[in-house]
C-alpha cells in the first residue's frame, strides 16, 4: 500500500486527495474572495496565488473586478467573502509588506501637496499619526523619488506634474516603504514612453530583489515582455500561471469574449486556436 492509499483507508476510504508537496509559499494567496457593490458580484469566488519574486499581470476587459481585487486583497473594500494571506500570513500581521499605487485617474490630484510630502504619507504606518518626521524619512523619501527619476521635483506641487511624473511619484512613495508586496493598478495607463521604460525598470530591479510585483495591466501586447505569470480575470477566475501557458488566444477568448476581434489575439503571435 503506498502512503497515499494509507491515508485513505486511514480516512476510512473518503476520497481525499493525496498530500501535495508543500510549495514555496505564495507572495499573496486569495481564497474564495466575493465582493459585491450591489446584488452582483463585482468578483466572484476568486482563488490566486501570486508567486515570490514573479512580477504577476492581472488581465481582463472593463469593469472585469480587476481593480476590487487589489482592494478587497488589501482590506479597502469589505468582501462578502474570502481569505487573504501574504507570506503564509493573515492580512492583518502582512500588511506593513504591502504596498499600493491605486489607479491615477481615482486620485484627487487638486490638493495641494508637495512632492515630497505625498511619498512620505507613505510611511506614515511607520510613522505612526502623531509621529514626528525625522531626517531618516526625509532621505527615505528623497531616495525613493531618485530611484523614479524625480529627485528634482520634491519641493513642486503634485497637482502641477504631468500624468507620467504624477505616477512616477506614486511609484516613489510604494518604494520608501520598503515593502516585499508591491501592488499596482494600471501603473503604465496614459503615461509616457519614457515614463513607462523607467517604472519597469523599477519593477524588474525589485523582482532581483525578490520582492513580488503584481499590476493590473491593460495594454495586451507587452504582458509577454513585462510579466512572468498572469491571472485573467473577468468577475471569476478565468486562468492563472506562467504567461507562456495560460496567455493564450483561447484564454483571452474567454476572458473578452467578443470585445476582442481574432486580429487582434493573432497579433499576440500565441499559441492556441483562433
Ligand atoms: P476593473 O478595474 O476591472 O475595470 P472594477 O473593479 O473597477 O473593474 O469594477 C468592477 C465592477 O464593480 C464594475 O461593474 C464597477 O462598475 C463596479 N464598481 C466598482 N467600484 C464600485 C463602487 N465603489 N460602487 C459601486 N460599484 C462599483
Ligand atoms: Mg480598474
Amino acid at each position: 500500500m503506498t502512503p497515499a492509499e494509507l491515508k485513505l483507508a486511514a480516512d476510512g476510504g473518503r476520497a481525499v486527495a493525496p498530500e501535495a508537496k508543500p510549495g514555496p509559499v505564495a507572495a499573496m494567496s486569495l481564497r474564495g474572495m466575493t465582493v459585491s457593490y450591489g446584488e452582483k458580484p463585482a468578483i466572484f469566488s476568486v482563488d490566486a496565488d501570486f508567486e515570490q519574486g514573479a512580477m504577476t499581470a492581472i488581465i481582463g476587459p472593463n469593469g472585469a473586478g480587476k481593480s476590487t481585487l487589489l482592494k478587497a486583497a488589501l482590506d479597502i473594500v469589505p468582501r462578502v467573502s474570502g481569505e487573504v494571506r501574504v507570506h503564509g500570513q493573515p492580512l492583518e500581521r502582512a500588511r506593513g509588506r504591502m504596498a499600493y499605487v491605486p489607479q491615477r485617474a481615482s486620485v484627487d490630484w487638486d490638493f495641494p501637496t508637495r512632492v515630497i510630502d505625498v511619498v512620505m504619507m507613505g510611511l506614515y504606518r511607520e510613522l505612526g499619526l502623531l509621529g514626528r518626521i525625522r531626517g531618516h524619512h526625509r532621505d527615505a523619501a528623497q531616495d525613493a523619488l531618485d530611484r523614479v527619476g524625480m529627485a528634482d521635483f520634491a519641493h513642486r506641487q503634485i497637482g502641477q506634474l504631468s500624468g507620467g511624473q504624477q505616477q512616477r511619484v506614486f511609484l516613489a512613495r510604494a518604494l520608501a516603504q520598503a515593502a516585499d508586496l508591491y501592488l499596482l493598478d494600471e501603473p503604465f495607463a496614459g503615461v509616457d514612453a519614457a515614463t513607462e521604460a523607467a517604472i519597469i525598470d523599477v519593477l524588474k530591479t525589485l523582482k532581483t530583489e525578490g520582492k513580488s510585483v503584481v499590476a493590473v495591466h491593460h495594454d495586451l501586447t507587452t504582458v509577454q515582455s513585462y510579466f512572468d505569470r498572469v491571472l485573467l480575470l473577468n468577475v471569476r477566475r478565468i486562468a492563472e500561471g506562467p504567461v507562456r501557458t495560460a496567455f493564450t488566444s483561447d484564454t483571452l477568448a474567454a476572458t473578452y469574449g467578443g470585445r476582442l476581434a481574432a486580429a487582434q489575439i493573432e497579433q499576440l503571435e500565441l499559441g492556441g486556436a483562433v
